[in-house]
């Protein structure tokens, strides 16, 4: 059997294209396989998309309530001419190792595999579960479809700690988020007889205001001090239509997404837009995940605070699958190696002495739930 190390397995996992809107089974075979050798056996659940599966697996009694640790496999893509190297390829540069989903968030992934021998090793009082998703930079695609399958997998988790980077610190807010895609049907002509068609941009007009006075009015709305700006917003992000000057625009489109502070619906932000819709325009949903809030002295934020060694940071601006594992009654917290500044860009990397970190984070939540010795905090041991 090879011996892996969280830099093998993060080579590994980099070596997989599995970007975003793809198949990752090639991916989930390894993984799958790396496990079976290990003697844990995995549920692989494939999406309606029916090339690309989400994957569950638990150390320790399924029956008894445990943590779950939380990545997703699928990248961003690597199109970008700034790649000094083949993005799939890991490379190592000092203490840098480069590659697409080195940081967002292969790193995680890794660091969670390589821990697994240890964790066996370990008599765990209560279970580690590890779940991998697809599709989470589509909008969190992929894990509902796992989180819908829990209650049949194993008993209500503690807790959540979903790994994207936050410099390993425990994160225990982001904003939530819903989109919407805007078409607008028109009837074409010559610009000259305006009268005899229906222009398609026209028609999209009375939402585009109705955005743009929605998020004036969220600027006066709730507040909350630990986002940047700490109230909700809409925006619109995208606009085309017509072909050209002389033709009456028979096409148009527009999206437009809200953000969402805790304790509000990011859908429900978008009411306002919903209600200015005229008879040619359809609205179809895009992407849409909840706020994550979790309590400063909830029993989980002090958990991530002891394992990762680290205070909690309050809140990140950008959205994860937390908020999904929260909506379905499971405690959240973001925790993870690297920096979200990295991701999503050419030359993403991950540092090696942050890679070991998030190694020995959850090597110490495997001590936290062990049944012999070691630190076990008092909440857990009642939870459990
Ligand atoms: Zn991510």
């Amino acid at each position: 059997m090879t011996d892996w190390t969280g830099f093998s397995l993060l080579e590994k996992l980099v070596g997989f294209p599995s970007v975003v809107g793809r198949s990752n089974l090639h991916l989930m075979d390894f993984v799958a396989s790396y496990l079976a050798d290990l003697g844990v056996p995995c549920h692989r659940l494939t999406g309606p998309e029916g090339d690309r599966q989400n994957l569950f697996a638990t150390i320790g009694d399924p029956a008894v309530p445990g943590y779950i640790l939380s990545g997703h496999v699928d990248v961003v893509p690597a199109d970008e001419p700034e790649w000094l190297g083949d993005p799939f390829v890991l490379r190592c540069e000092g203490a840098r190792l480069i590659g697409r989903g080195a940081c967002d968030m292969k790193g995680f992934d890794a660091a969670v595999l390589a821990a697994v021998p240890d964790l066996l090793a370990m008599d765990l009082a209560a279970p580690i579960h590890i779940a991998l998703s697809y599709d989470e930079e589509a909008g969190c695609k992929g894990v509902p479809h796992l989180i819908a399958a829990l209650p049949e997998l194993c008993a209500t988790p503690l807790g959540c700690i979903v790994g994207e980077p936050t410099g390993l610190h425990p994160v225990l807010a982001h904003k939530g988020k819903a989109a919407l895609h805007l078409t607008a049907k028109g009837i074409p002509g010559h610009s000259a007889r305006p009268d005899l068609g229906q222009n398609a941009i026209h028609a999209l007009l009375p939402v585009l205001t109705a955005t743009a006075e929605q998020a004036a009015a969220l600027q006066k709305g709730p507040q909350d001090a630990r986002f940047q700006p700490p109230y909700s917003t809409v925006q619109i992000g995208t606009i085309d239509g017509g072909r050209a000057l002389n033709i009456i625009p028979e096409h148009a489109q527009a999206r437009i997404e809200a953000r969402a502070i805790a304790g509000q619906d990011p859908r429900a932000l978008l009411r306002p837009v919903l209600d200015s819709l005229g008879p040619d325009v359809q609205a179809e949903w895009l992407s849409t995940y909840p706020p994550l809030a979790l309590a400063p002295g909830a029993d989980l934020a002090q958990l991530a605070q002891q394992i990762s060694g680290h205070p909690a940071a309050p809140a990140v601006s950008f959205g994860t699958e937390a908020g999904l594992f929260q909506q379905a009654g499971i405690p959240s917290v973001l925790c993870g190696p690297g920096d979200m500044a990295r991701a999503h860009k050419p030359e993403e990397y991950l540092l090696r002495d942050e890679l070991e970190a998030a190694r020995q984070m959850v090597l110490r939540l495997g001590r936290s739930l062990s049944a012999g010795a070691g630190p076990v905090p008092q909440e857990t041991l009642r939870s459990v």
